[in-house]
């Protein structure tokens, strides 16, 4: 059991300001797995102002890019160095399977600490341009504080996700991880310090909802960027709206995935599920909705219930397990809700619907598969944040794209076909950030990823992450002169 009694504020492990402490449940088993103090208002006041006189006054925002980057390389190995440990202690937080979480929520955030720090180098922060009138000198400055905040369900993942560009850009931020997966926050907040951070520039403080609000609508946090679902992602561009506060939101998806008439199943059925139970289909870009043309749909069908019905659920530790716990009690009442539902709106499950046999502790859920789904059913339009699928018949490839676009949400989807130039014309049609067309890779790190619709705002990874965390200035320069740095 890992306990800490301090907060990370400003760089040093102070006494929080409160008695109250959040405690971190191992979902595979029920039993507490650590502990930490929880954030009070008092506290997040006290990491911003940290984080305002690290920015307004201290040398982060001022040093070199390449010097900034250099942090982040060692975070990135130190990172590496200790992957297992970092990859069981999130599958105890919140349930990963162990190896998919070892690439998924520890090997990918040290891929996009590499990836920024070498965008550092190569960016230009101050570009010189040719204007109508003359030379102007374009800046690229840092926006000012950030607010990080983080949902649990690929928790160091999102935070390199935005810790990563941020710093980069030379802001403060002050990272709010969610109340169920504090330790591995923690743990980088170790890191960076052990990396040679520079005292303020970062501060880890897990709260709730009504603190992490708090430090939304904070006067002194320039900019805003959330991960999480999009009823807090619409609470939160309200009220920075209403501040002109910048923000950045990385929100909730019902991806479709295509198979198109001529698919190979026994190809991409493996590439497809990883993606539609990855992280025991608690990922915001899990292809949950499956559209299959309806004079295939029987033969999908089957193979579907076969593959997903061979999948390993149990201990996520164990290195074979392919499907672990929802992460706490409330969410797998939350999926079992949904089963119901489904079923009451007329769907069929053609596998699982209930709880696995023989797993008596943990918050398990059977991967379930429903059958006969018409788009417009709840299932269908809602996230369900678990191993259920929903496949859907269609007639021709313009209803599937069709079906794939009647959705609130827009953040992914993925198309399956012998022939890439019709999955590409499916994929051009489909109103979403991401697509994968006959590839297994839902996120390339190198470039844009985020949602059209309600799935967000702005868009995370790439040259385009940075410039979330940039504002931009001219300098119309004197004719005749050119700056000499
Ligand atoms: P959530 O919205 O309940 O919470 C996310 C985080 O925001 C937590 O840290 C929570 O404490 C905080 N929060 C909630 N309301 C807040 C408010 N009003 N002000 C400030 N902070 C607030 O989401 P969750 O259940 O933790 O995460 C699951 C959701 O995250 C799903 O909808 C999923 O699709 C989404 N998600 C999106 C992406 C993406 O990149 N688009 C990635 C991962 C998860």
């Amino acid at each position: 059991m890992k306990v800490y009694d301090r907060l990370y504020i400003g760089g040093e492990w102070v006494t929080p300001a409160g008695t109250g402490t959040l405690d971190v449940i191992n979902p595979a088993t029920e039993e507490p797995a650590g502990r930490v103090p929880e954030s009070t208002v008092a506290d997040m006041d006290r990491a911003v102002e940290a984080a305002r006189a690290a920015f307004d006054e201290g040398p982060w925002p001022r040093m070199a890019p390449a010097e900034r980057a250099a942090v982040l390389t060692k975070v990135s190995q130190a990172i590496q160095a200790e992957m297992a440990d970092l990859a069981a202690l999130i599958t105890t937080e919140m349930g990963a399977p162990v190896t998919w979480g070892t690439m998924g929520q520890v090997l990918a955030p040290s891929m996009i600490f590499d990836y920024y720090a070498g965008l550092a180098t190569s960016y230009p922060f101050e570009d010189l341009r040719s204007g109508l009138l003359g030379s102007v000198l374009v800046r690229n400055e840092p926006v000012g504080v950030v607010a990080a905040i983080a949902p649990w369900n690929v928790p160091l993942f999102i935070g390199a996700a935005k810790l990563s560009p941020a710093l980069v850009a030379g802001c403060t931020v002050v990272f709010k991880p969610a109340p169920e997966t504090p330790l591995d926050a923690f743990r980088l907040a170790e890191i960076f310090e052990e990396a040679g951070l520079p005292k303020g520039v970062l501060s880890v403080v897990p709260a709730g909802r009504e603190v992490g609000e708090h430090l939304v609508r904070h006067p002194k946090v320039d900019k805003v960027s959330f991960t999480g679902s999009t009823a807090a992602g619409r609470k939160i561009g309200a009220i920075c709206g209403e501040q002109l506060k910048r923000f950045s939101l990385e929100l909730g998806g019902k991806s479709a995935a295509v198979i198109l008439d001529d698919a190979n199943l026994e190809e991409a059925l493996p590439m497809l599920l990883g993606n539609a139970i990855m992280n025991n289909g608690e990922a915001c870009i899990a292809q949950t909705r499956i559209l299959a043309p309806r004079d295939r749909y029987q033969e999908i069908v089957e193979a579907l219930v076969e593959k997903v019905s061979a999948m390993t659920v149990g201990d996520p530790l164990d290195p074979t397990v392919e499907v672990g716990p929802l992460v706490a009690e409330r969410q797998r009442d939350r999926v079992e809700g949904y089963i119901k539902i489904g079923q009451e709106e007329g769907a069929k499950v053609a596998l699982g619907g209930g709880r696995p046999a023989g797993l008596d502790k943990g918050y398990y859920v059977e991967p379930t598969v429903f059958v006969d789904v018409d788009n417009s059913m709840r299932i269908a339009q809602e996230e369900i944040f678990g191993p259920v699928l929903a496949v859907i018949p269609y007639e021709g490839d313009d209803q599937a794209v069709a079906i794939a676009n009647d959705s609130d949400y827009g953040l992914c989807g993925s198309v399956w076909t012998s022939d890439p130039d019709r999955g590409l014309e499916v994929a051009r049609g489909v109103r979403t950030g991401t697509y994968m067309l006959n590839n297994p890779v839902p996120i390339d790190f190198a470039t844009p990823f985020g949602g059209f619709k309600g799935s967000g705002l702005g868009r995370e990874f790439g040259r385009e992450g940075l410039e979330l965390f940039l504002e931009q200035k001219s300098i119309t320069l004197p004719a005749g002169y050119t700056p000499s740095t």
